[in-house]
């Protein structure tokens, strides 16, 4: 699996002081409340374990999947709920976590659907924002651990065709691997 990739661009060693950044950061910003942390399954699952140890707070966890891929490279902006949470949102401080931020489609839908729940407040934690690919205007993470360049990404959450999300860093697949 690692002699797919071509390049690692985020190592093991920087996604994890990106981690105690942030997490230093959401536990001083939440201090004295519990949030609901919400992380977008699949992608967010490794960068969710590892941030929220470094989360000194009382906290709720739970996971929603919903879907914008189709199984290539390209995400449509047509988003489909495939698993909710079970927790009741509604008057609760919301932390959403996921593993980046590209269109900015997915952020948009699960944003509204928080707000439409009532949460008292919603916040984004993004490991990754993509900056040049946004097609929603104005659509911001307020947490993000790398802005990371236009480029089709592997790792640490983030799959081709399920492939990859287990390596522990983040890279770029070779050309050749997309011809199979
Ligand atoms: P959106 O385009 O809606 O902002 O991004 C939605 C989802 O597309 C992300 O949560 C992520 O799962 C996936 N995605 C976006 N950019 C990349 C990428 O570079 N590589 C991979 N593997 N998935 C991505
Ligand atoms: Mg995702
Ligand atoms: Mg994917």
């Amino acid at each position: 699996m690692n002699d797919d990739i071509q390049t690692i661009l985020y190592s093991e060693q920087k996604i994890q002081a990106a981690c105690q950044r942030l997490g230093q950061q959401l536990t001083q910003d939440y201090q004295g409340k519990k949030p609901l942390v919400i992380c977008v399954l699949k992608g967010a699952v490794p960068f969710t374990a590892d941030l929220i140890k470094q989360m000194d707070l009382y906290m709720d966890i739970d996971f929603i999947d919903v879907s914008s891929y189709h199984g290539g490279t390209q995400s449509s902006g047509d988003i489909q709920m495939v698993k909710d949470i079970d927790e009741d949102v509604s008057r609760r401080d919301v932390l959403l976590i996921d593993d980046i931020v590209d269109t900015g489609h997915t952020l948009a839908y699960l944003k509204e659907l928080l707000k439409q729940r009532g949460a008292a407040s919603v916040r984004v934690c993004m490991l990754m924002d993509k900056p040049e690919a946004r097609q929603v205007k104005g659509m911001q993470a307020d947490y993000v651990g790398f802005n990371v360049p236009n480029e089709f990404l592997v790792g640490y959450g983030l799959d081709y065709q399920g492939k990859y999300r287990n390596l522990p860093y983040v890279g770029i697949l070779k050309p050749e691997i997309y011809q199979d």
